[in-house]
């Protein structure tokens, strides 16, 4: 199916609509609706999956320390370790490694971003995916590919959490303190924990109430469902199962719970925009042919397309390559300058109409009922949530045991008793009630303040950023030496996030090689460095607060209460992978060295007396000179 143009007339009648689905939905509470999965509601945080084993404490010194062990923590031990460090960490507070997929084991789950450029190092690990769209499993099973490939469970310490991080400024050392005892010392510390980790529940009233089966998608329990990742869910045979929520999991989990439930109820309050899937497995004849360098390659040019950055050939044909210029409202990439700005935005919303009108129609094709069809489309524009695909989803709904109940009008469910879920004067008794309604943003590592870091002089990281995150290209502060962080501040974003963990990985395990074969005891970015860099990203950010104004609420707009801007480099990975490339390859002046040897007294330290990294051949002796930016 084709998208078809629209007119002006119709896109101004769009506008309304979008603008009422918006209001009928909007919270007054916004993100405070929801209930972390702790203290009363601990149960639904709980690690399924592995048994906790007991350990002593540890009291040693390592060189690394990575905290989180998902893609972004693996890549960067692994890179790491390929520069030559033997003596690395790596801690998570799951049972194993995986980060997401070690969490996410729910039926159905797959990465709906192509393997080939998804799943990183499968030239380096020899690995072929099976499937376009690999299952979960598999991909969880790569990332501990990734570990052994590595090394990397020679010292890895699960079911951990860092509770705080002290800066030895005698020792040049960080000191960790974890949730299990540990009190060790590390020279670099990484974090990498992710952006989407805790499972937030809705805060519905009465929830507690419930004394049926219960658990949220990222906590899956087998025991309970029977089955596995690829159904056959014989437990909920005689089930009635309500599931609440129909983002991206619910797309994937919805068939097959449909499949092997008695009954299901489907509790939607926003529904996701579900183009088509098409997976399939790998041809092993096209993988016969890849020559060496070709996932690489093939990253670049998606991200590339992704970006808006020319390309030759469009090597991935999908659903994200053919709505790139609608993801800039919220992802960063080069735009179209030949037009202005009111004439491109004009020109994007027609397009925009375009693809949801198209999506619309496709609910129609293959719903059979019309309320539950009606139900079922989205009104918004594309990247107002979280685009979906699924060629099962919508096909569910036509199975008679199926309901779709929409609960809009009361902005979601309205209460909960110990047997049922209430929507308005409506009640559903039910065995089991699945959420699988998402995950809190902002909670993870240092930004939350879960992780307590002291760097130089005690200086607390969130007291350095009561203004806003201070950092050089995303990856470090100053007055916190050694300390590294991945993750999604300041630095660009895709789609194809592990792609850009990948490119921060190699960063920030370069500066460390680099560093040590320096002789660097510490590296942080100089004040002017970072100050510099914030004013960049400021100065570069788009606005796209009328575009998140007229969204419906989620996650990408604090639940409607504000725009969320400002906290990447706008002009996109291409550029800012370019622009860190450049970097890598000057003299790192803007980052301050200490050498061995060069040990400043600690009024030194604090004023920001610096040394530079040296590139001549003399001995790794200099005396701290000022830095020369
Ligand atoms: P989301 O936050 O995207 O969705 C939560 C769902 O719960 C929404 O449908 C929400 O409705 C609903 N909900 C919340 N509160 C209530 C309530 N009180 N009553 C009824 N419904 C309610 O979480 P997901 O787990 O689906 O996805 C999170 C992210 O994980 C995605 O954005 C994506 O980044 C990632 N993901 C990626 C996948 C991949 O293949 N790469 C697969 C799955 C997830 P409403 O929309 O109205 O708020």
């Amino acid at each position: 199916m084709k998208n078809t143009p629209i007119s002006m007339e119709e896109l101004h009648q769009l506008r309304s609509k979008y603008a009422q689905e918006r209001d009928r939905r909007t919270r007054a509470d916004g993100a405070r609706q929801y209930l972390p999965a702790s203290g009363e509601f601990g149960y639904y945080a709980k690690d399924p999956y592995t048994p906790r084993a007991e350990r002593e404490p540890k009291t040693d010194q390592v060189e690394a320390l990575v905290i989180g062990a998902g893609f972004g923590g693996l890549l960067s031990a692994g890179f790491l370790r390929g520069e030559g460090l033997d003596s690395i960490r790596l801690m998570d507070e799951a049972g194993d490694v995986g980060g997401t997929w070690y969490w996410n084991r729910y039926p159905g789950i797959h990465c709906d971003i192509e393997s080939y450029v998804y799943m990183p190092l499968l030239e380096e690990t020899g690995y072929i995916p099976t499937r376009r769209y690999a299952p979960g499993e598999e991909i969880r099973q790569h990332a501990m590919r990734i570990a052994h490939h590595y090394g990397l469970y020679d010292d890895f310490v699960p079911h951990t959490r860092a509770t705080s991080l002290e800066w030895d400024e005698n020792a040049l050392e960080w000191v960790v303190d974890t949730d299990r005892g540990d009190h060790f010392r590390a020279r670099f510390v990484i974090t990498s924990s992710g952006t989407l980790t805790q499972p937030k529940l809705p805060g519905i009233p009465g929830i507690e109430t419930f004394r049926g089966h219960t658990f949220h998608t990222s906590r899956w329990d087998y025991a309970y469902t029977g089955g596995t990742a690829d159904g056959e869910l014989t437990g909920l045979a005689d089930k009635r199962v309500a599931v609440v929520g129909t983002g991206a999991t619910g797309l994937q989990v919805v068939p097959h719970l449909a499949e092997s439930a008695r009954e299901l109820f489907v509790f939607q309050r926003t529904p996701s925009t579900v183009d088509v899937r098409d997976n399939r497995d790998t041809d092993p004849e096209w993988a016969e042919s890849l020559k060496p360098g070709w996932q690489q390659e093939r990253m670049d040019n998606f991200l590339r397309v992704l970006s808006g950055a020319e390309v030759d050939e469009v090597l991935v044909q999908d659903g994200w390559t053919a709505t790139t210029t609608l993801q800039r409202h919220i992802l960063s990439g080069s735009v179209d300058d030949s037009l202005s700005d009111d004439d491109r935005e004009i020109r994007d919303e027609l397009d925009d109409a375009a693809a949801m009108n198209r999506l619309r129609a496709r609910v129609d094709e293959v719903v059979h009922d019309r309320a539950t069809a009606e139900a079922l489309k989205p009104w918004y524009r594309y990247m107002c949530k979280r685009p979906g695909f699924s060629d099962h989803y919508l096909q569910a709904f036509n199975r008679p045991s199926v309901h779709l109940i929409d609960t809009a009008d009361h902005q979601g469910i309205t209460a909960m008793t110990d047997t049922s879920v209430v929507v308005g004067d409506e009640t559903y008794e039910v065995d089991c009630i699945i959420f699988a309604t998402g995950f809190e943003t902002g909670v993870s590592g240092v930004v939350s303040g879960a992780l307590a870091v002291a760097g130089r002089g005690g200086q607390q990281l969130l007291h350095a950023w009561a203004q806003g995150p201070r950092t050089l290209h995303g990856f470090f502060t100053h007055g916190f030496p050694n300390l590294f962080q991945i993750g999604a501040i300041h630095n660009a974003n895709s789609v194809n996030f592990v792609h850009i963990l990948q490119e921060q990985a190699r960063h920030i395990s370069s500066i460390i090689s680099r560093a040590k074969a320096e002789g660097a005891l510490w590296i942080e970015p100089s004040a002017e460095a970072e100050e510099e860099w914030v004013a960049t990203v400021q100065e570069t950010a788009r606005d796209v607060s009328d575009f998140q104004a007229r969204c419906t609420p989620s996650y990408y707009n604090a639940e409607g209460t504000q725009a969320i801007t400002g906290f990447t480099y706008s002009p996109g990975p291409v550029a800012f992978h370019q622009l860190l490339d450049e970097w890598r390859g000057g003299d790192m002046s803007d980052v301050l060295v200490h050498h061995l040897g060069d040990r400043p007294s600690r009024e030194a330290a604090f004023s920001g007396a610096t040394s530079r990294i040296l590139h001549d051949s003399q001995p790794r002796r200099s005396s701290l000179v000022p830095r020369v930016s």
